[in-house]
C-alpha cells in the first residue's frame, strides 16, 4: 500500500490537471440567474467540482440549490466534513499573466484561486482520494461541502445548516496550518445621527470597507473656515488643506490597518473629524454628533461603547470606525466593526453599543452579528490535527486562535487546517490570497493532500 506521501507525488501531475480545470473558471460572484444565485462562473465550477469529486471515488454529489455542494462518501449517519470554497475575490489590477489561465512557474501554480481556496480544496479531496482508493475502513462518512459564496459573507454554508445535516466534525482548508481553533466575534454595523439641520459639514467621505482603519478621510466646508481650519492643522502634516470654488477642502492621512489588529493604526477618519472639533466650528447635534463618533473611534479597545474586555483565549476586543459618511437625508454616519473574545456574550456586545450611542442620540443600523468560536487547544480533534501537521512538515508549532473570520465560526464543532505556512518564505512574484498574481506552492500542496490524508484517517478514532 502507497504511503500517503508516495500517493501525493505519484498524482502530482493528474492533481495539476484538475486544479486547472478549477482555476480556469472564472468564478467571482456575478449577476444571479435562475439556479445560479451567485452567478453563472460560481455555478460552474461548483459543476466541475462535483464532476471531479465523482472522478475521484466520492459515492454521490448533491446540489443544494445552486448554494452549494457536497460530495459523499460512506455513512450519511455520522459523518466528518471539509468545507472549502470555489468562489474568488474579483482579480484587482497589476497582473502579470491571465488571473483565469493557470500556469507553473518555478514549483508554483500561478492564478486566482490557485490558494485560496481551489489548491487547497483540491488538496484535501486528493487526501479521500487516497483513502477511498485503499479501502480504509471509515466509521464516519466523508462529505466535501463546495463553498459558493465565502468571499461575499459566507450565506451558502447558512443556508446548508439550515437545510442540511451538520457534520460531526469539520475543518476547512481555508486557512493557515497548524490549526485555527477559534476565531473572535465580528460585529460591524451603522452608527447613525439624528438629521442634522444647518450643519457646517457639506460632505464627509473616509474608508473603502468596514474591516480595515482608512488612511483617507476628505471633508468639505464653506470657504469661510478656511482661517480656522488652517490654524487648527498649523504644525501638522496628516493634513492636506485647499481653497477653491468658495469651499475649503480637507485630507486627512492617517495609517491602515486591519480590523483585526487595528493598535498602532491612524485613523484618518478620526483625524478629520478631531480637526473639525479643535478648530471649534461645528455647532448643537452636529458637534455633539462628531464628539460622540470620535470618542468612538479613538478607544480601539471598545472601552467607550462599554464593550472593552480579555478572556485570556483571544486578544483584547477591538473597534475601528472603518468608513464615515453624512447619508442623503444629513446624518453622520459611521460604521463600525469589532472584532470580540468570548468575555461577553454576543447579544451583550450589541446592546451595549446601542445604548451608548442612544445616550447621543444614535441608532444603530445594518447590525451584522457572528459570535466567536473556541475550541480547546487540547481537545482530541485539535491535538491530533497539529500533532500530525507538526510531524509531516517537520515543525513544532502551536494552534492558534485569530480575529479573522473562516467557515469554522458557522459550525458548533469545526476548525481551520491549513493550506497557508506559518512563516513562508515565498519568492516577491508570488501574491497571497486576495493580491494580484496570486501563487501557492505545489510542493506544499503535496504536503497537503498527505496531511489531510492522515488526518482523515485518524480522525476515525475519536468519539465525535
Ligand atoms: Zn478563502
Amino acid at each position: 500500500m502507497q504511503t500517503p506521501k508516495e500517493f501525493a507525488e505519484s498524482n502530482r501531475e493528474r492533481f495539476l490537471k484538475d486544479l486547472k480545470r478549477l482555476v480556469d473558471i472564472n468564478s467571482v460572484r456575478s449577476e444571479p440567474v435562475e439556479g445560479a444565485p451567485y452567478g453563472l462562473g460560481v455555478k460552474t465550477v461548483e459543476e466541475e467540482t462535483m464532476k471531479l469529486a465523482e472522478e475521484l471515488g466520492f459515492q454521490k454529489t448533491v446540489d443544494c440549490e445552486g448554494r452549494i455542494g457536497y460530495a459523499h462518501y460512506g455513512s450519511e449517519d455520522k459523518f466528518l466534513g471539509i468545507i472549502g470554497h470555489m468562489d474568488v475575490v474579483p482579480v484587482g489590477d497589476g497582473w502579470d499573466s491571465d488571473p483565469f489561465d493557470m500556469y507553473e512557474r518555478e514549483g508554483y501554480v500561478m492564478g486566482r484561486g490557485t490558494g485560496d481556496d481551489k489548491g487547497p480544496t483540491l488538496a484535501a479531496m486528493y487526501a479521500c482520494k487516497y483513502l477511498f482508493d485503499n479501502n480504509i475502513p471509515l466509521k464516519y462518512g466523508i462529505r466535501l461541502l463546495i463553498g459558493c459564496d465565502e468571499e461575499c459573507g459566507m450565506s451558502d454554508l447558512d443556508y446548508y445548516l439550515e437545510n442540511y445535516q451538520e457534520p460531526v466534525f469539520a475543518f476547512t482548508p481555508d486557512g493557515g496550518f497548524p490549526v485555527g481553533h477559534g476565531e473572535k466575534g465580528i460585529y460591524h454595523s451603522d452608527l447613525v445621527s439624528p438629521v442634522i439641520e444647518d450643519g457646517k459639514i457639506i460632505s464627509i467621505k473616509g474608508g473603502m470597507a468596514s474591516n480595515v482603519v482608512p488612511d483617507r478621510c476628505t471633508v468639505v466646508l464653506n470657504a469661510k473656515y478656511a482661517k480656522k481650519i488652517l490654524e487648527a492643522a498649523e504644525g501638522r502634516n496628516d493634513y492636506v488643506i485647499t481653497v477653491a470654488d468658495g469651499k475649503v477642502t480637507v485630507t486627512a492621512k492617517g495609517k491602515a490597518a486591519h480590523a483585526g489588529g487595528p493598535w498602532g493604526s491612524n485613523n484618518a477618519n478620526l483625524l478629520a473629524v478631531s480637526l473639525l472639533l479643535d478648530a471649534d466650528i461645528l455647532e448643537g447635534e452636529e458637534k455633539k454628533a462628531a464628539v460622540f463618533v470620535s470618542e468612538v473611534m479613538k478607544d480601539l479597545d471598545g472601552g467607550f461603547l462599554g464593550i472593552a474586555a480579555e478572556d485570556g483565549r483571544f486578544e483584547r476586543n477591538s473597534i475601528i470606525g472603518g468608513m464615515i459618511d453624512l447619508t442623503d437625508d444629513g446624518r453622520l454616519c459611521l460604521n463600525v466593526n469589532s472584532r470580540y473574545n468570548t468575555a461577553i456574550p454576543k447579544e451583550e456586545i450589541e446592546k451595549r453599543v446601542a445604548e451608548k450611542a442612544a445616550e447621543y442620540g444614535f441608532e444603530v443600523r445594518n447590525v451584522e452579528n457572528s459570535g466567536p468560536f473556541y475550541l480547546e487547544p487540547d481537545s482530541p480533534a485539535v491535538k491530533l490535527m497539529c500533532d500530525i501537521f507538526n510531524s509531516v512538515a517537520g515543525r513544532n508549532d502551536r494552534p492558534f486562535v485569530m480575529s479573522g473570520g473562516t467557515y469554522a465560526r458557522k459550525m458548533h464543532n469545526a476548525v481551520s487546517f491549513g493550506c497557508e505556512m506559518p512563516d513562508a518564505d515565498d519568492p516577491d512574484w508570488v501574491g497571497t490570497a486576495h493580491m494580484k498574481n496570486e501563487g501557492m506552492s505545489i510542493d506544499l500542496l503535496m504536503k497537503a493532500i498527505e496531511i489531510y490524508a492522515e488526518t482523515l484517517m485518524k480522525l476515525q478514532e475519536i468519539d465525535f
